[in-house]
């Protein structure tokens, strides 16, 4: 979703969104029943996922000797088995949903190496060529919308059916 800023080259060359440590495991992509159904059915019949209340997180063991935990999906070599299919937290990441007092805002992730190297204008008019998919994923999957974290870049405000812009 995020091509016409980060390239699927730089995208795989990296992997930083698809590996957590303890303190980022929030990050982890929530998952639809329809895509836990399908990854299932279809794509890694081994997968186990955490059930939560009206969706699923991935199941994810920690590395021996680091904290670090590697999404089960990600391919060392080809990057994520899911293809296409991806999470939508993973489509849009590093923008990310999060709930700021009484509003939604779409923020950025501080820690993608390759956005930090895009103008500021650049990552705002992407924000806000999927902003209206964004509100309407949250609509749909409120549970997906996150607490604000302190540090994260608001980029976009949810005002009513009006969006402001603030980065
Ligand atoms: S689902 Fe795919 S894109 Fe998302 S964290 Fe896992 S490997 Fe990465």
């Amino acid at each position: 979703m995020l091509s016409p800023i980060l390239s699927r080259a730089e995208c795989a060359k990296c992997k930083m969104c698809c590996i957590f440590d303890s303190y980022d495991l929030w990050e982890t992509p929530y998952i639809t029943r329809e895509l836990a159904a399908k990854i299932i059915q279809e794509i890694k019949p081994d997968q186990q996922f955490v059930k939560k209340e009206d969706h699923f997180l991935l199941k994810m063991e920690k590395e021996k000797d680091a904290d670090l935990y590697y999404c089960p999906l990600l391919d060392q070599e080809k990057g994520c088995i899911l293809g296409d299919e991806k999470p939508f937290d993973c489509l849009i990441w590093p923008f990310r949903i999060m709930h700021l007092g009484s509003k939604r805002v779409i923020t950025l992730s501080p820690v993608c190496p390759n956005i930090s190297e895009r103008s500021v204008k650049a990552v705002r008019e992407m924000a806000e060529q999927i902003s209206d998919r964004i509100f309407e994923y949250a609509d749909e999957n409120p549970d997906a919308v996150k607490p604000y974290i302190e540090g994260y870049p608001i980029i976009i405000v949810e005002k009513d059916k009006f969006k402001s812009t603030l980065l």
